[in-house]
């Protein structure tokens, strides 16, 4: 929408971050409702800053996102400017090139984040300019909930406990109708000239297969997702090979829908059992609780929560880790997890357990590393959920699986992946296999792995561990940190 005049206030300069979506945008809401010029801005943070720099699966998720996003602001009438560079400078360069005396942001919660923007508030207000930050990344402000003593939570249950009884999230907001246009648009860069999309090789191709990013797709998602998906979620959301779970993981990570849209689309379903509600609106709230421990502990990504861990022997090789990274260990169901990763930039949440397991456990490699691919390859790749989620496989994190609890990746595979569906889609190497022996090639006869066309150690990977000895030797590691401190 145009100036029409009556705009005589100055413009307010919306800065969106880690959420790229006009529904139940808290700061965009605000904004539109005062009826004066808005300037929606992205800004391309550099290295070690705020949002940047993402893993390169997300940087094409990234591409797409603004792209959906411009589109919807030129819905609204408006536009969307892109700018490069720190914060401060790209705020203090539009303010001073548009007159802009309010920026509006919706807050953001991980330590780089909080590094950005608590000074900047300093910075712009003591220049005289107004602002505001808004709520709306999480169901709650990490700070809200304390357990009886006044201290952050550490353990889940009681978490969930007290987030369901503080009542039901805020009700999401509509999207705006419309927004006012300065007479004058700043200069923008183009989306083009950031190069986020991979070139040469496009390794990103098959991630379209599965995704759309976007806030229209991630609403979509989520009506298909409670429409078809939603009754049966408790049993089905541990079943790699079903179409289980939602799906929204990456678009909550780029904000493109705000989990209470999500959670108040799960209200009031008559024809859902209450338990496939509340196991998916447990999982949702796992988002909160990482959020809750990362903003207590801003140092989760990159240290043991549980401080005797840094005594632990990580003796595992550069080889394995690469073996593991390229789906090659030999153990069908990781194999599948970490080629899944590479073809979609995603990876089941079971898979996700047994994989992290296996590199921590089976292979003696710190988590550490295991957490930098992940956020390098993930769509979803998300700083609280992933590190927390890494902690918990390694045991040493708030409420963390044991350490002696080590999946066995065969048992897991036929638990979960019976007749060997998930592995055959991403190890087609071993389609032809009957189920008996999907998840343990290692032990089929040799007339089994003929007639399969299968030769270990040529067309599919030897184990790269004995997992039965590899658990010793992780049992015998972890015993000499276990009494410590
Ligand atoms: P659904 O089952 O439909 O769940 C709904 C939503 O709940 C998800 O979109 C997600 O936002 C949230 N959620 C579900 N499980 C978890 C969980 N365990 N922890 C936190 N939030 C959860 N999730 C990420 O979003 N980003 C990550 O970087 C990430 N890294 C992980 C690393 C490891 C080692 C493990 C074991 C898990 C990780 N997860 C991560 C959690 C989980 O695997 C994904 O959130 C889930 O697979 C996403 O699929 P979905 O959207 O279909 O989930």
């Amino acid at each position: 929408m145009k100036n029409n005049g009556l705009s005589h206030e100055k413009p307010i300069i919306i800065w969106f971050r880690k959420d790229l979506r006009l529904d139940d945008n808290h700061a965009l809401h605000a904004a539109a409702q005062t009826g004066r010029d808005i300037i929606p801005v992205y800004i391309r943070e550099p290295s070690r800053l705020g949002t940047g720099p993402l893993g390169a699966a997300q940087a094409w998720w990234l591409h797409h996102s603004l792209t959906g996003l411009e589109k919807a602001l030129k819905g609204l009438g408006s536009r969307l400017i892109l700018r490069s560079g720190k914060p401060d400078s790209v705020l203090s360069e539009l303010i001073a090139e548009t007159g802009a005396s309010t920026v509006h942001w919706n807050r953001r919660y991980d330590p780089d984040g909080i590094a950005v923007d608590s000074p900047l508030k300093d910075t712009l207000a003591s220049a005289g300019t107004t602002v505001k930050s808004f709520a709306g990344q999480l169901l709650h402000e990490p700070t809200r909930l304390k357990t009886g003593s006044g201290t952050p939570y550490r353990v889940y249950t009681p978490f969930w406990r007290a987030l369901e009884a503080s009542g039901e999230p805020d009700q999401p907001l509509d999207r705006p109708d419309a927004l006012v246009s300065p007479t004058k648009w700043p200069g923008s860069d183009t989306l083009a000239s950031w190069a986020l999309l991979p070139a040469a090789p496009d390794w990103a191709k098959t991630f379209s297969d599965v995704w759309t990013p976007g806030e229209e797709a991630a609403l979509e998602r989520l009506e298909a997702f409670v429409e078809d998906c939603l009754s049966g979620y408790k049993v089905r959301r541990d079943l790699p090979a079903a179409d289980g779970t939602s799906r929204l993981s990456p678009h909550l990570a780029m904000g493109e829908i705000s989990p209470a849209r999500i959670w108040h689309a799960t209200r009031n379903l008559r024809d859902t059992p209450t338990e496939d509600v509340v196991t998916f609106r447990k999982e949702l709230v796992w988002r909160d609780f990482s959020y809750h421990l990362l903003f207590h502990n801003p140092d989760l990504p990159r240290e043991n929560l549980n401080r005797k861990y840094d005594a632990f022997a990580w003796s595992g090789t550069g080889d394995a880790f690469k073996h593991w990274t390229k789906g090659q260990t030999g153990y069908p169901i990781v194999d599948a997890g970490m080629r899944q990763l590479w073809r979609h930039g995603t990876m089941h949440n079971r898979v996700r357990m047994i994989a992290a397991s296996f590199l921590i456990k089976d292979l003696l490699i710190d988590w550490r590393r295991g957490e930098a691919w992940f956020r390098d390859t993930l769509v979803d790749a998300d700083p609280a959920s992933n590190a927390a989620s890494w902690q918990w496989v390694a045991g040493s994190g708030a409420d963390a699986s044991p350490f002696f609890r080590i999946f066995n990746p065969v048992l897991q595979g036929e638990k979960f992946d019976p007749d060997g569906v998930y592995v055959k889609t991403f190890v087609p190497e071993l389609r032809d296999l009957p189920a008996k022996f999907v998840h343990r090639p290692f032990e089929a006869p040799p007339s089994i792995l003929d007639a399969a066309g299968v030769t270990l150690g040529e067309t599919y990977p030897k184990p790269l561990v004995d997992h039965a000895k590899a658990r010793d030797r992780a049992l015998a590691a972890y015993s000499k940190i276990k009494d410590a401190g």
